[in-house]
């Protein structure tokens, strides 16, 4: 067991939870945001980021701070805690994106660790080797065993406090991907980054964002804190968190500012399109697109990284809520609205709904119809399994409004998505909600999949359904042996 991390709330695939962070003597609540500083560029100061944004933790590049003579010196005599000025908790990474960039670079897992602990590094990372989105199996399977090896000398290294990651890598080959996040969750390593997904994220490419993140979740223990490495965009954070993810780094909010790009939870803008600001961070309310515009570059990069990061701290609270709330995936289904690309990243999502049912808490608040893809939740797929356990009468009437049972047994609920509901548990969650008056066809097909599973697994009791004027078509999915009544 992992102490380190506890989970205090948990929806969906999306958790709450507190990484201690010995050496800084600070909790961080998670989902949690580390702004990525680099140490030779001034966009927002470390301790801005702490006391006007509420930044718990930040993430830097120990590679540059190794590279850099003056940083260097610095860094080990300050530390990097006086360095930055930050009095949360620092993570470094170790220069495996540098690695990915140029080839090779001149430092071995031992001497960067040990450098990483010298310098005060709260979470340090070994050199792992990022493989890239689509490389052959051979070369993702190869550069998997190195990272392996460099993990095995890793939980060697003698780095007191300091905590240290163990990244996931496996490129998009889903096996893979769950083999070394098995493989990392045996170690007594600390934290768990999924490595190189930022060429799928660059790309859109949501829905298998979500498979390798579902794979790496598969291979991980509850307690293991996991980390999307390079995930910074707002827009898809609620998404990343349902499927599992505790920390997001953000280089975003400095890069997309430096060219006059203003992100928000349904999108990027260019500065240049906005007529209005959507948006009441101080930024937004102190200024008119046209004042931004008209502010000299570098004044200008700076008052667009702070709305930057107003904008992903706010979709990060707004997470922690929905998660103590109970409705992430309603706020994961809004999300999804805003870009095709997150429609199948949600999309995929519920194709895991199977795995993600088992951390979804039994009860929570109202589960709400808000599209046809709450058809698939993990909370429809629960009550049909469910259905397998119930005892049915000889004969049983499923009425989707009020009817007489006349010569049945009993007569259920019938309430879609779930299906059918015996009277005792009309009024529990999930099942105690409405449906949308005007349904659509996926609603009422998740209805008949519920029938169709208690009458596979009741082959000797007698099934009618009464429903108010549903098509044919849809009630064609129905096995034959069950009688339909048209109320309407
Ligand atoms: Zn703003």
């Amino acid at each position: 067991m992992r102490d380190r991390f506890e989970l205090r709330e948990t929806d969906a695939g999306g958790r709450i939870g507190e990484l201690r962070v010995p050496r800084a003597g600070v909790t961080v609540e998670t989902p949690a945001l580390l702004p990525v500083i680099n140490p030779n560029i001034d966009t927002i100061a470390p301790r801005r980021l702490a006391e006007e944004f509420g930044a718990e933790a930040l993430i830097t590049n120990a590679y540059i701070i190794h590279d850099t003579p003056d940083l260097r010196e610095q860094a080990l005599s300050e530390g990097l805690h006086g360095m930055l000025d930050f009095p949360g908790a620092i993570m470094t990474d170790s220069g495996s994106f540098q690695l990915a960039e140029y080839g090779e670079i001149s430092v071995t897992t031992e001497e960067i660790l040990s450098f990483q602990a010298g310098i005060g590094s709260d979470i340090a990372t070994p050199v792992d080797l990022p493989t890239p989105p689509d490389a052959p199996r051979e070369r993702a399977a190869a550069d998997l065993e190195t990272t392996q090896e460099r993990l095995t000398i890793a939980e060697g290294v003698d780095v007191g406090d300091t905590l240290v990651s163990a990244p996931v890598q496996g490129s998009t080959h889903l096996d893979l991907r769950e083999d070394a996040a098995r493989h990392a969750d045996g170690t007594d390593l600390d934290v768990f980054p999924i490595g190189a997904v930022v060429p799928l994220l660059n790309d859109y490419r949501y829905a298998e964002t979500v498979d390798v993140v579902a794979a790496a979740k598969r291979g991980l223990g509850a307690d293991a804190p996991v980390h999307l490495f390079g995930a910074g965009h707002p827009m898809m954070f609620a998404l990343a968190a349902a499927a599992g993810c505790d920390l997001f780094d953000s280089a975003a909010y400095a890069i997309y500012a430096r060219d006059d790009r203003y992100l928000t939870v349904r999108g990027t803008r260019h500065l240049a399109d906005i007529d209005y600001l959507p948006c009441s961070c101080p930024v937004c309310l102190e200024h008119t697109p046209d004042e931004l515009r008209a502010l000299p570059d570098k004044p200008r990069e700076k008052a667009l990284a702070a709305h930057n990061l107003h904008v992903s701290f706010a979709e990060i609270r707004r997470i922690r809520e929905a998660i103590r709330e109970g409705n992430l995936l309603e706020l994961v289904e809004a999300r999804a609205r805003s870009h095709p690309a997150m429609l199948s990243g949600y999309r995929a999502l519920l194709e895991h709904a199977d795995q993600y049912e088992r951390s979804d808490p039994v009860s929570k608040g109202t589960f709400f119809y808000v599209s046809a893809e709450s058809a698939a939740r993990p909370e429809v797929l629960r009550h049909h399994r469910r259905l397998e356990r119930l005892s049915v009468p000889d004969s049983l009437l499923l009425a989707e409004g009020d009817v007489s049972g006349g010569e049945y047994d009993e007569v259920w609920t019938l309430r879609p998505p779930f299906g059918p509901v015996p009277p005792a548990l009309v009024q529990s969650y999930p099942l105690n909600t409405d449906p949308p008056e005007r349904p659509d066809r996926a609603i009422r097909v998740a209805a008949l999949r519920g029938v169709a599973r208690l009458a596979e697994a009741n082959p000797d009791s007698e099934l009618a359904v009464a429903h108010e004027g549903w098509p044919p078509g849809i009630l064609a999915a129905l096995p034959d042996r069950v009688e339909t009544i048209d109320t309407k």
